[in-house]
């Protein structure tokens, strides 16, 4: 088949390396001038299977308001009244009961596992480098309490058979030796050995590069405007540089994409919830982190990668803003420099980052099919694209070839959100017949 993909970052390229492989003759549209320039640019370089939950979660609702009142706090919503905006949060909440955490959990932790066997195939096959490392996360409780609440997390890990160890101080710092000099700081963590680390950007970049030389068709600096469908089947793709038509197409466009399906009727929940970084050099290594550890209280991630630390976090909510605010540089500076002040030079430059996850309201992906015949949908991965985008591309290139996936599916797709919001974490969903 001739396969359309929009949107060439991570989620756009592994999806085009994928069918390729199955024989498909596939052309990439991108607006940028190079792939992984925009969410999938500088993020905080977690693979991490082990760590994939929703953000909803029992208790979030009281947590957040505590959080918009904190000068370093994970959590910022722009007053001003946006109808998507309290339509995502209002979802967002409807997922925040034990039972829909449970369920929304499961899925992501199946999708991020078969992802996790699907990414160590493409490496074994192209041998990209993207300071890759696999050390395991180390999530860091700085009170009794988060060490208590992670139990929850602990009861599904051992479900799922996926390996981890509750750890004192002592063996924090054993794990990440530069802990030991802010041990005081804190009471605990949860290692995740399985999960791994590397920098999404090079990753993308390098696979680019590998499906070109297999005959995949990168068109960069071309803007997608609409989707044109014919008899309730997908005809063609309108860009700022003339019409293209395929026998399939395939939506990769992450925050991007619900504006793109919505003419067609395809009322995607994906929002743009903003996230910054920083990345600075490493000038002592011995003081620097060796993998990743997620800081629970001011839930910040900091990655070592290569000869570089990456600090990523903040949710904000502030529709397609993407402003870079000072602020959010000092909450970074301040976490990494209190569990590793020595590690890094405070007057190196910081390249200072921000980046529009595309989040669903209950954390899944929206992998599979859409309501117009011959339109497919790889979008909506959140705070964990990079951790999924390997089995979500060969999960759908399996789909749209007409193969039979290897994982549960069905309740990856589009259609758990044409029921009613409370319902959407049903595990054996309804399927309805398309727009
Ligand atoms: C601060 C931060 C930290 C994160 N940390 C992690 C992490 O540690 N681990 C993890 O797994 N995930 C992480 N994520 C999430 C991850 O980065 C995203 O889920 C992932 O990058 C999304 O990839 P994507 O391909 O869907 O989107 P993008 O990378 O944004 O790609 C979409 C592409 O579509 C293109 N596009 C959009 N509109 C158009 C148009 N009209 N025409 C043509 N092209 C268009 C864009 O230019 C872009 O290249 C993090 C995100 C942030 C912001």
């Amino acid at each position: 088949m001739n396969i359309l993909v929009l949107g060439a970052g991570v989620i756009g390229v592994t999806t085009a390396w994928q069918l390729n492989r199955l024989g498909h003759r596939v052309t990439v549209l991108e607006r940028q001038p190079a792939a992984a320039e925009e969410t999938s640019h500088a993020n905080a370089g977690q693979i991490s299977p082990g760590y994939s939950a929703p953000w909803a979660a029992p208790g979030i609702p009281l947590k957040a308001v505590k959080w918009l009142l904190g000068r370093h706090s994970p959590l910022r919503i722009d007053p001003k009244p946006e109808w998507d905006k309290l339509r995502f949060m209002a979802r967002m909440l409807a997922q925040c009961t034990p039972r829909a955490y449970a369920v929304n959990k499961d899925r992501m932790l199946r999708l991020a596992e078969y992802s996790r066997q699907a990414l160590a195939e493409v490496i074994a096959e192209t041998g990209i480098e993207f300071d890759h490392r696999e050390r395991g996360t180390l999530q860091l409780f700085r009170s009794h309490k988060q060490m208590h609440a992670a139990r929850a997390d602990i009861a599904l890990l051992e479900r799922q058979g996926i390996p981890h160890e509750l750890l004192t101080v002592q063996g924090c710092a054993q794990i990440e030796p530069a802990l030991e000099r802010v041990r005081h700081k804190l009471v605990g963590g949860l290692f995740l050995p399985l999960d791994q680390t590397g920098d999404c950007q090079a990753f993308t970049r390098g696979l680019a590069e590998r499906c070109t030389a297999q005959g995949v068709r990168f068109l960069y600096g071309i803007e997608v405007r609409s989707l044109i469908q014919e008899a309730g089947r997908l005809s063609a793709v309108e860009t700022d540089a003339g019409r293209f038509e395929a026998d399939a197409c395939v939506v990769a466009m992450g925050s991007y994409s619900t504006a793109l399906l919505r003419p067609l009727g395809i009322h995607s929940p994906v929002y743009p919830v903003k996230g910054y970084s920083i990345t600075l050099p490493v000038c002592d290594d011995r003081a620097a982190p060796l993998s990743t550890l997620m800081d629970e209280t001011h839930k910040v991630a900091i990655t070592r990668l290569g000869d570089r630390i990456r600090v990523a976090g903040t949710a904000e909510l502030a529709g397609f803003d993407l402003r870079l605010k000072p602020e959010r540089r000092a909450t970074l500076r301040h976490v990494v420099g209190d569990l590793f002040p020595d590690a890094f030079d405070g007057d190196a430059d910081d390249a200072f980052w921000c980046g529009l996850r595309p989040m669903t309201p209950d954390g899944t992906p929206l992998v599979g099919r859409s309501p117009v015949e011959g339109l497919w949908l790889n979008t909506g991965h959140g705070t964990l694209g990079w951790t999924m985008s390997c089995g979500s591309a060969r999960l759908l290139a399996d789909l749209i070839s007409g193969r039979q996936p290897e994982i549960p599916h069905e309740d990856l797709t589009i259609v758990r959100y044409r029921r009613s919001p409370a319902d959407a974490s049903s595990a054996n969903p309804v399927i309805h017949a398309p727009n």
